[in-house]
C-alpha cells in the first residue's frame, strides 16, 4: 500500500490522525508575514527559520466517534525590540499544544470553554497546519519583551552622568553656604560671629 502523503497547508486532519501520521518541517521566518511584522532583523545576522512538527492521534471512544487529536511543536528563535532599553533582544520561541478537533463548530466552542490543557478546533475544511504554526508562535510573543537584564549602557549614554557627577559641586560646600545663610537669620548668629573668628 502506497504511503499517504500529507500537504501541510491542507491537511486532511481525520486521515492524519487515524493512521497517526507526523509531519515536520521549516519555514523562514519572512514566510510568515502576520509573525515577521512584530520582529526586528539584526543587519549581522540571517534569521534561521522556523521548525515545526505534527504528529496524529485517534482513540477509539466506546459508543462514539473517535476522539482525533494532533501534537503541535514548533520553535523559533526570533529578535524582537526591547521595551526597556529599546535595544534588539533575541528569544528562543518554542510552541507544545495539543489540538483535539470535533466534528463542528458548535461542538468546538462548547468543549472549548471547558478544556484547558487542549484547544478545541473543528473538523471540516482541510487544516492550514504552517498558518496554525504561524499563530501559535505569534501566541508565544511576550506581550511586552524585555531583557531579563538589559546591557550595559553604551559609553555614549553613560557619558553625561560621569560628566554630571564631576561638575556638581562637592555636596559639603553647598550644604555650609546654606547654613551660614540659615545661621544669620538665627537669634544667636550674633554669639557665634563673636566666638568664632571668621574664616581666611
Ligand atoms: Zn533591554
Amino acid at each position: 500500500m502506497k504511503p499517504v502523503v500529507f500537504n501541510p497547508r491542507r491537511l486532511e486532519m481525520a486521515a492524519f490522525a487515524k493512521v497517526q501520521a507526523e509531519l515536520h518541517g521549516s519555514v523562514p521566518l519572512v514566510d510568515m508575514l502576520r509573525l515577521a511584522e512584530g520582529l526586528v532583523s539584526p543587519a549581522d545576522e540571517v534569521p534561521a527559520p522556523a521548525h515545526w512538527q505534527a504528529s496524529g492521534s485517534q482513540r477509539q471512544v466506546l459508543g462514539g466517534v473517535p476522539e482525533v487529536r494532533m501534537r503541535l511543536q514548533a520553535q523559533a528563535r526570533v529578535w524582537l525590540t526591547c521595551q526597556r532599553c529599546l535595544g534588539p533582544m533575541d528569544l528562543e520561541l518554542s510552541v507544545d499544544r495539543v489540538f483535539r478537533f470535533v466534528r463542528n463548530e458548535d461542538e468546538a466552542a462548547q468543549l472549548d470553554e471547558t478544556t484547558d490543557d487542549e484547544d478545541v478546533l473543528a473538523l471540516g475544511r482541510p487544516l492550514d497546519l504552517l498558518s496554525l504554526v504561524e499563530d501559535e508562535l505569534i501566541m508565544a510573543l511576550p506581550i511586552v519583551p524585555r531583557h531579563e537584564t538589559c546591557p550595559a549602557p553604551l559609553a555614549a549614554l553613560a557619558a553625561p552622568q560621569t560628566t554630571a557627577d564631576v561638575d556638581t559641586p562637592p555636596p559639603c560646600d553647598q550644604h555650609s553656604a546654606e547654613s551660614e545663610e540659615a545661621g544669620a537669620r538665627h537669634p544667636f548668629a550674633v554669639l557665634k560671629n563673636l566666638k568664632i573668628p571668621p574664616r581666611s
